[in-house]
């Protein structure tokens, strides 16, 4: 089967960034095998059968701070400026999300001003000595009936859990806004690829030195692939073989459907926390702008199993996660990268900013070994 510098398991961000790198910058021969049907990972976009560009797990937004990143990519994408925006369902009527003024004053029928706004949190916001879950986050913000109506019925669907069961970080960002600011990020950078994320995946994969191999687990040829380095972006539990039990995940089902009509949602995606059994439905055209006399939407269905795609933020995961985190610092010849490797959610952003420091590492090793 020849021989690869490196063999890539996986073709998502983490995979494909290193591929890139390591061909482009090194020179190396590379091999990214993924046992999926397409490259791309969880960001693969493609065309229904009716022709409307969708995302199959679930929206992807690209958001970032980091000029860096978006440079980087840049290199394979031009982009489409686009602002996520998301209603809420609640009590009737569908409110901005996060909780910003007009979704106070609209809730409650009230016309506060900013500063009235401040205050009325302010009197609402349930003092906690210590912020331990993501509970804690919320109320300590906004008090307990916002959180009731906005966040603890979504929480408990996505996750299974109530909100006081789950660490802080799952809510660490939830903003209270006394603006009129709509916007769901409010990072630096905020776009959509033009042609797509699969286009993008494309063009970093297309280096003459990069072999792709689908619908291959890396176990059926790393034996066969003389390969001097592994970078490895699937489940780290997998990885050996679970000898310390399985990390628990959280996952979702997705239902897509393809509408006659034009447009479905009067935003890209609709919350809701209290209602069904899905937690939100997102049109794909808002995101994509494309124009077409169809409409796609997809609604999510967090479930127990499935394919792994959110680590439990819970204490007890975290500590078996450090049991395979020991064994991957011992090991020789192996890069871990990506969320699955890593057991931490991370945005597409984050994983890009990660393999592109595994790289540095790599190329500062490789240039060691080279001029010792
Ligand atoms: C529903 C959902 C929505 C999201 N929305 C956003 C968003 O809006 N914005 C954002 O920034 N981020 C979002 N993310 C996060 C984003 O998907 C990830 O940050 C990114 O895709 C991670 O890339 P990765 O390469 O680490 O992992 P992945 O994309 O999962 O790629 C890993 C690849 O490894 C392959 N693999 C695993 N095991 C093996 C094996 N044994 N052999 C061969 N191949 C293997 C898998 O098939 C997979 O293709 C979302 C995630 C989910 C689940």
């Amino acid at each position: 089967m020849g021989s690869f510098d490196t063999l890539v398991v996986g073709a998502g961000f983490a995979g494909s960034v290193l591929a890139e790198r390591l061909a482009n910058v090194l020179g190396q021969r590379v091999l990214v095998v993924d046992k999926r049907a397409h490259i791309g990972g969880n960001a693969y976009d493609c065309c229904d059968a009716a022709g409307v560009l969708i995302h199959p797990y679930g929206p992807h937004l690209f958001h970032t701070n980091s000029d860096n990143i978006f440079e980087y990519l840049s290199k394979f994408t031009q982009w489409r400026a686009y602002e996520h925006r998301v209603l809420a369902s609640v009590d009737g009527q569908l409110l901005p999300m996060p909780i910003n003024l007009d979704t106070i004053n609209k809730l409650y029928g009230w016309s506060l001003t900013s500063s009235e706004a401040e205050k009325f949190f302010a009197s609402v916001a349930e003092h906690k000595a210590e912020i331990k879950t993501s509970e804690d986050v919320v109320v300590s913000k906004m008090g307990r009936e916002l959180y009731n109506k906005f966040y603890r019925g979504y929480t408990r669907k996505q996750w299974g859990l109530e909100p006081s069961q789950l660490d802080a970080s799952v809510a660490a960002r939830v903003p209270a806004r006394t603006n009129r600011d709509s916007r769901y990020f409010t990072d630096k950078h905020q776009a959509m690829p033009l042609h797509g994320y699969t286009r993008m995946f494309e063009k970093m994969l297309a280096h003459p030195n990069i072999e792709v191999m689908l619908n291959t687990d890396y176990r059926s040829v790393m034996h066969a692939v003389a390969h001097k380095h592994m970078v490895y972006t699937g489940p780290v539990d997998a990885f050996f073989d679970h000898r310390h039990g399985k990390l628990p995940y959280r996952s979702l089902q997705f239902r897509h459907e393809t509408l006659q009509q034009a447009q479905y949602l009067p935003a890209a995606t609709v919350n809701y926390p209290n209602d069904h059994a899905y937690t939100r439905v997102t049109e794909f055209k808002h995101i994509t702008g494309q124009e077409h006399a169809c409409t796609s939407i997809v609604y999510e269905y967090p479930s127990a199993s499935g394919e792994p795609y959110y680590p439990v933020p819970q204490p007890e995961s975290a500590a078996l996660y450090r049991k395979y985190e020991a064994e991957v610092e011992q090991l020789q010849g192996v890069t871990f990268v990506g969320r699955l490797a890593s057991y931490r959610y991370y945005n597409m952003d984050q994983v890009v900013a990660q393999a592109l420091t595994a790289f540095k590492t790599i190329a500062a090793a490789q240039s060691f070994s080279f001029h010792p």
